[in-house]
């Protein structure tokens, strides 16, 4: 069986800076995914380019068993892989309902998109209690889960989430994990890119770590969890 995302030598560059040096993974159907590691690891960078934004220098993605080469965003997106970025970018002025709906725009079932509304209400009551405020009215948290509600609205095979918990709480950040176990529970397959560590190694299938741009480590989330080197550098043991 292949993988639902094959990601093969993966090259990204910012100019002469080489950002993503040459990574292979890949993420089945069905399976939670992350990768970790440090601040400018190339984590956000690999999520910008599986999504269309960023261009590689080199390598293959596939995904459902097609090649990404040179496919715009809009068409990534058609086929199934949504993107919840880091920093949010919801829409401030616009309400709670309209930026959930705006995840839906590829999409012509008016049904499905207003079942789906609900869902992300189920989900996330706070925003089916303030549907027709402002986004910009939400705390940080609430827009977290503002964003992700819009990731699935396009109902994606795949969805990747950059760092769900910045700046949270422990409480939104139990929240939100709780959240992304529910998600695959219920068939969703994510890509988690997070900092914190233990957070995403404790729901993920398989985890790699990124370093200056290569990942140096992978596993299982379990393996990880009670790796020596990734306890030391990155859950803050000694
Ligand atoms: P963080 O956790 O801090 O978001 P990250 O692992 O997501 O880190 P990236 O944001 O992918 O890392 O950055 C990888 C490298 O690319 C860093 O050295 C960063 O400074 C550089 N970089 C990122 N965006 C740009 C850009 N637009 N122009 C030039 N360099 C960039």
């Amino acid at each position: 069986m292949t993988a639902l995302l094959e990601v093969e030598d993966l090259r990204v560059a910012y100019g002469k800076i080489e950002a993503v040096k040459g990574i292979s993974f890949t993420v089945e159907a069905g399976e939670v995914v992350t990768l970790i590691g440090t601040n400018g690891a190339g984590k956000t960078t690999t999520l910008r380019t599986l999504s269309g934004l960023l261009r590689p220098v080199g390598g293959r993605v596939r995904f459902d068993g097609r090649s990404l080469h040179d496919m715009p965003a809009h068409r990534i997106v058609s086929l199934g892989l949504a993107h919840s970025p880091e920093g949010r970018h919801i829409f401030p002025r616009m309400t709670i309902e309209e930026n959930l709906l705006l995840g839906a725009f590829l999409r012509r079932d008016a049904a499905g998109v207003q079942r789906d509304v609900d869902h992300a209400y189920a989900l996330f009551p706070i925003l089916g209690e303030r549907r027709k405020q402002a986004a910009g009215t939400l705390s940080g948290g609430e827009q977290q889960m503002l964003a992700m509600g819009r990731a699935l609205m396009s109902r994606p095979k795949l969805l990747m989430l950059d760092e769900p918990s910045m700046g949270l709480s422990p409480i939104m950040m139990q929240k939100i994990m709780a959240t992304i176990t529910e998600l695959r529970s219920g068939g969703t397959t994510i890509l988690l890119v997070e900092q914190n560590a233990q957070a995403a190694l404790s729901l993920a299938d398989h985890g790699h770590v990124m370093e200056t741009g290569r990942i140096v480590l992978s596993g299982t989330g379990e393996d990880l969890l009670h790796d020596e080197s990734v306890r030391k550098a990155y859950l803050g043991e000694d």
